[in-house]
């Protein structure tokens, strides 16, 4: 079947918990490789360069986008954040699995670009939970926090763009659904037309 690696794309609102979600399928199999975007916006108490994130200034971060070494970018609360070319196309040549941790528009930037993508959106079980957790978080201000929820809510609008919901209430399950949708993706007909070309030709006997 296809050795080719899947462009996978996992938003979710700000406090959704699907960066814990990534951290734990990342530990628990080794065919997934995690982008690491660049952004402008401050690192967070613990955030690492190269890491999490590679900080950048605006005018390094301009000079990435003249040099066309994102495969997207996009203007999120004040900040640009986007995704490093080079990575990506590497590791999916390598045959893994590439995921992108990003928001909408980045997110629909690179489905009309990489029509094969798969989408995947995690949402927390209500509004209500994700309010408590982005405030039990403790990392932003509550006016940070404010702007985040509203913009939660212009995200879910384009919620139905997505292939795939995840429901993230107990972290174990999730991970598992997440996994599960991507093995089934590579299982998909339209992926592996190449395999049933070769089947048919070997059946008729050429
Ligand atoms: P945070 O500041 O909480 O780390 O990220 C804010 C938002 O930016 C999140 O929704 C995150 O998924 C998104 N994001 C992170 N990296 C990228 C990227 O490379 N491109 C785009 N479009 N969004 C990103």
């Amino acid at each position: 079947m296809n050795s080719q690696g899947i462009l996978i794309v996992v938003s979710g609102f700000s406090g959704s918990g699907k960066g814990t979600i990534m951290k734990e399928l990342l530990k628990k199999y080794d065919n997934y490789a995690l982008s690491i975007s660049a952004t402008t916006r401050q690192p967070r108490e613990g955030e690492t360069d190269g890491r999490e994130y590679f900080f950048k200034t605006r005018e390094e971060f301009e000079k990435m986008i003249a040099k066309e070494e994102l495969i997207e970018y996009a203007k999120y609360v004040n900040n640009y954040y986007g995704t490093p070319r080079a990575y990506v196309e590497e590791q999916l040549a390598a045959g893994r699995d590439v995921i992108l941790e990003i928001e909408i528009q980045g997110a629909l930037k690179v489905k009309e670009r990489f029509p094969e993508t798969l989408l995947l959106f995690v949402t927390p079980p209500s509004a209500e939970e994700l309010r408590r957790r982005l405030i039990g978080r403790g990392t932003e201000s509550m006016e940070v926090i404010e702007a985040r929820l509203k913009r939660a809510a212009e995200e879910a609008d384009g919620m139905e763009s997505y292939d795939y919901f995840v429901v993230n209430d107990v972290l174990e399950t999730c991970v598992e659904d997440v996994h599960r949708i991507i093995r089934a993706e590579h299982s998909k007909s339209c992926r592996n037309k190449a395999f049933a070309e070769q089947i048919k030709r070997e059946l008729k006997g050429e």
